[in-house]
Protein backbone atom coordinates (compact mmCIF):
# COMPACT_ATOMS: atom_id res chain seq x y z
CA UNK A 1 0.00 0.00 0.00
CA UNK A 2 1.28 3.57 -0.69
CA UNK A 3 2.04 5.93 1.70
CA UNK A 4 -0.25 8.74 1.17
CA UNK A 5 2.33 11.27 2.25
CA UNK A 6 5.10 9.89 -0.32
CA UNK A 7 5.24 11.12 -3.92
CA UNK A 8 5.59 7.67 -6.27
CA UNK A 9 7.52 7.56 -9.74
CA UNK A 10 5.58 6.34 -12.98
CA UNK A 11 6.90 2.88 -12.47
CA UNK A 12 5.45 2.91 -8.64
CA UNK A 13 9.56 3.15 -6.76
CA UNK A 14 8.76 5.59 -4.07
CA UNK A 15 10.81 9.11 -4.05
CA UNK A 16 12.73 9.77 -1.35
CA UNK A 17 11.35 12.57 0.81
CA UNK A 18 13.51 15.21 2.06
CA UNK A 19 14.22 15.19 5.50
CA UNK A 20 14.84 17.94 7.80
CA UNK A 21 18.51 16.77 7.70
CA UNK A 22 19.33 17.77 3.99
CA UNK A 23 16.89 20.87 3.95
CA UNK A 24 19.21 22.02 6.83
CA UNK A 25 22.06 21.35 4.45
CA UNK A 26 20.68 23.69 2.52
CA UNK A 27 19.97 26.13 4.78
CA UNK A 28 16.35 25.79 5.49
CA UNK A 29 15.09 25.25 8.68
CA UNK A 30 11.09 26.09 8.78
CA UNK A 31 8.15 23.98 7.12
CA UNK A 32 4.60 25.31 6.51
CA UNK A 33 1.40 22.87 7.23
CA UNK A 34 -1.71 23.36 5.85
CA UNK A 35 -4.90 21.76 6.96
CA UNK A 36 -6.78 19.78 4.13
CA UNK A 37 -10.36 20.20 6.43
CA UNK A 38 -10.45 23.85 6.84
CA UNK A 39 -7.97 25.88 4.41
CA UNK A 40 -5.72 27.10 7.94
CA UNK A 41 -2.08 26.92 7.40
CA UNK A 42 1.06 28.63 9.35
CA UNK A 43 4.14 28.95 7.80
CA UNK A 44 7.38 29.50 9.30
CA UNK A 45 7.52 26.62 11.92
CA UNK A 46 11.19 25.64 13.09
CA UNK A 47 11.73 21.93 12.51
CA UNK A 48 15.90 22.73 13.67
CA UNK A 49 14.87 20.94 16.90
CA UNK A 50 13.53 17.90 15.24
CA UNK A 51 16.00 14.67 14.41
CA UNK A 52 17.50 14.92 11.21
CA UNK A 53 16.37 11.66 9.51
CA UNK A 54 12.60 13.27 10.19
CA UNK A 55 10.99 13.45 6.64
CA UNK A 56 9.52 16.84 5.90
CA UNK A 57 6.30 15.24 4.71
CA UNK A 58 5.65 13.70 8.02
CA UNK A 59 6.27 16.76 10.55
CA UNK A 60 2.52 16.95 9.81
CA UNK A 61 1.76 13.78 12.34
CA UNK A 62 3.02 15.69 15.13
CA UNK A 63 0.30 18.16 14.97
CA UNK A 64 -3.31 18.98 14.97
CA UNK A 65 -4.89 21.93 13.66
CA UNK A 66 -5.04 25.24 15.60
CA UNK A 67 -8.33 25.82 14.16
CA UNK A 68 -10.53 23.42 13.60
CA UNK A 69 -8.71 20.36 15.64
CA UNK A 70 -8.07 18.48 12.42
CA UNK A 71 -5.62 15.98 11.72
CA UNK A 72 -6.04 16.17 7.94
CA UNK A 73 -2.78 18.05 7.79
CA UNK A 74 0.35 18.61 4.77
CA UNK A 75 3.54 19.89 5.63
CA UNK A 76 5.77 20.93 3.20
CA UNK A 77 9.28 23.13 3.12
CA UNK A 78 8.63 26.62 3.98
CA UNK A 79 8.38 28.64 0.27
CA UNK A 80 8.39 32.09 2.17
CA UNK A 81 12.18 31.29 4.03
CA UNK A 82 13.40 29.31 0.68
CA UNK A 83 12.62 32.78 -1.51
CA UNK A 84 13.77 35.16 1.34
CA UNK A 85 16.98 32.96 0.84
CA UNK A 86 16.94 33.12 -2.84
CA UNK A 87 16.38 36.83 -3.13
CA UNK A 88 19.05 37.77 -0.80
CA UNK A 89 21.28 35.98 -3.45
CA UNK A 90 21.81 32.65 -2.81
CA UNK A 91 23.00 30.69 -5.92
CA UNK A 92 21.19 28.86 -8.48
CA UNK A 93 21.32 25.69 -8.16
CA UNK A 94 20.70 22.93 -10.19
CA UNK A 95 17.97 20.43 -9.66
CA UNK A 96 19.35 17.20 -10.35
CA UNK A 97 20.65 15.25 -6.94
ZN1 LIG B 1 -8.10 22.93 10.23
Amino acid sequence: MRNPRRAYNRDGTMIQPETVGNHAANGLHRVQIYCHTCGHSKAGIDVSHLPPETAIPDICLRYRCSQCGGKNLMSRGCSNEFYARFEAGGKKKDASA
